[in-house]
């Protein structure tokens, strides 16, 4: 299936979830088992249709530093947050944080946990369709790529175009799905 059919196929599915709750525990649950690389993590305020990850903010707030995306233009840029950080509510609805705003490529962060409306168990991602999360690797060296799917948001192929990047790590509610 193309990029834009699988897009409102997922968005219909995602929206019909009843145990978004109940998912996003069993996913922040694993979060927490994996072995990640050390260093700063970026992670995005999560929207109603994504996996929750308020808890896993403040829970890598106690031992990393964290950042949090911000949508400027076409591009995404990082501010440092933590448990003292302000929220306004930008564009979306997204709480964005309060705080200096630093390119990526500045911050270099080791851990990137990438938004998705969906992905396949090979680790394609499939995002909303603005590539910001593509150019914003793109703009980096290396990074974690880790994403977080409810149930009903994995697929049987995502299709991948020369700049999709595949994740390194899916949480699904049930596995964890890691690059090999
Ligand atoms: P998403 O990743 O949000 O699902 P796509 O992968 O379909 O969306 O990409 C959306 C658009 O982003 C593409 O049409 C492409 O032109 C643009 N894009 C992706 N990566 C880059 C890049 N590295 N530089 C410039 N534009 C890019
Ligand atoms: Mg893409």
């Amino acid at each position: 299936m193309d990029k834009i059919s699988l897009r409102a196929l997922l968005k219909e599915r995602v929206s019909l979830i009843s145990d978004k709750r109940e998912q996003s525990e069993l996913i922040a649950q694993k979060v927490k088992t994996l072995r990640l690389p050390h260093g700063s993590i970026c992670i995005y305020n999560s929207l109603d249709c994504e996996a929750d990850t308020v808890d896993l903010i403040n829970y890598f707030i106690q031992t990393r530093e964290v950042y949090l995306p911000v949508v400027e233009g076409e591009d995404i840029l990082l501010v440092k947050v933590d448990s003292d950080t302000q929220y306004t509510v930008g564009r979306w609805g997204i709480r964005e944080p309060r705080g200096e705003r630093i390119a990526p490529k500045t911050i270099a962060p080791q851990i990137t946990v990438t938004p998705l409306l969906g992905a396949d168990k090979n680790l394609n991602r499939l995002g909303k369709g603005k590539g910001y999360y593509d150019r914003y690797f793109a703009s980096l060296g290396e990074t974690y790529k880790v994403g977080l799917a409810f149930r009903e948001q994995i697929v049987d192929r995502v299709p991948a175009d020369k700049w999709d990047k595949t994740l390194d790590a899916l949480i699904t509610p049930d596995e964890i799905i890691e690059r090999k």
